[in-house]
């Protein structure tokens, strides 16, 4: 069954493709990031807002960024999700309020969890490498967790397993038996896939959780789905295993988690449960309000909080 054909799901619908098995085809929106980073958000769209507690999916790149400012992405606050920073090529250098400077590397985790509210900046360093690629996604924190202390940290030896010449990362939750050290807040999983070659595999995967799929580089078939760069395939719930074919060198991301219920409220750079609450904490940054605490060393502008749609 493919959504391929069919107009865009409103979230109801969302919530009823989730407890199936589908395929849902995604194809991400071109958004331009900071001063000059050209991105491909697959998550939210306007056909799914989350998998799982991801509410969120940036793929950047591959860029130049030997020339020009390559990333820069100023101050800026967050509240209720934790980000993960994840590199194929190149180097983002974080900082936050909480006075963590840690700059990660392909193949190294980046987590930061907001809570009631953090502010950082991500920048390419001024020594880097000519080329930047990767992605930065976000997780939705349940009630319960949404309102703890703002925390960051850098994890540089995740969990590796071959499986018929496929190299998998497991870069957040567990999966092979080998769990990531990053801490999360509800059950969920994100894998990096790599092949050198072409491989033809079959992944057990949980069947009570939903997965999506992002082809980083290459091409990939999974689920009997033939995935460029650029398009998001959402595969439901309810699959024993997943069927994944390369015919040459690819980076496929994967991740999954069980649905997630909590109706969010996701604007600019806060999740939160109304639009009085995202709206109250754009007011808060605007204002200078020292709640989200203080970037230290990033050499430009912050950034603002936009005006709300609601309000246009
Ligand atoms: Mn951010």
């Amino acid at each position: 069954m493919s959504f391929e054909e069919q107009p865009a799901l409103n979230t109801a619908d969302c919530d009823v493709a989730s407890a199936f098995r589908v395929l849902q085809r995604i194809e991400a929106e071109e958004v331009m990031l900071g001063e000059g980073l050209v991105i491909a958000r697959a998550l939210p769209s306007s056909r799914r807002r989350t998998i799982g507690a991801w509410c969120f999916l940036d793929h950047f790149g591959p860029a130049d960024v030997s020339a020009g400012p390559g990333m820069r992405v100023g101050p800026h606050p967050h509240i209720g999700l934790q980000t993960v920073s994840w590199l194929l090529e190149g180097e983002v250098l974080h900082r936050d309020s909480l006075g963590y400077v840690q700059t990660v590397r392909p193949g190294q985790l980046n987590l930061m969890t907001a809570g009631r509210g953090i502010s950082h900046s991500e920048e390419s360093p001024a020594i880097r490498s000519a080329r930047l690629h990767g992605a930065q996604l976000w997780i939705a924190l349940p009630e319960g967790a949404r309102h703890i202390e703002p925390a960051f940290s850098h994890h540089e030896d995740l969990p590796v397993v071959i499986r018929d010449s496929l190299q998998i990362t497991v870069i957040l939750g567990e999966a092979f038996g080998k769990r990531s050290p990053g801490h999360v807040f509800t059950p969920i999983v994100a894998m990096e896939l790599t092949s050198e070659h072409g491989i033809d595999t079959v992944l057990p995967v949980n069947s009570s959780f939903e997965y999506g799929v992002l082809v980083l580089e290459g091409s990939a078939e999974v689920a009997g789905e033939q995935l460029e760069s650029r398009t998001l395939l959402y595969l439901g719930c309810g699959r024993k295993n997943l069927r994944i074919r390369t015919a040459g060198p690819a980076c496929v991301l994967l991740i999954g988690g069980a649905p997630f219920h909590e109706p969010i409220e996701l604007w600019w750079n806060f999740v939160g449960r109304s639009k009085e609450e995202v709206e109250g904490a754009g007011r808060d940054w605007n204002s200078f309000s020292d709640y989200f605490g203080v970037v230290t060393g990033f050499e430009g502008e912050r950034l603002s909080a936009p005006k709300p749609p609601w309000r246009a």
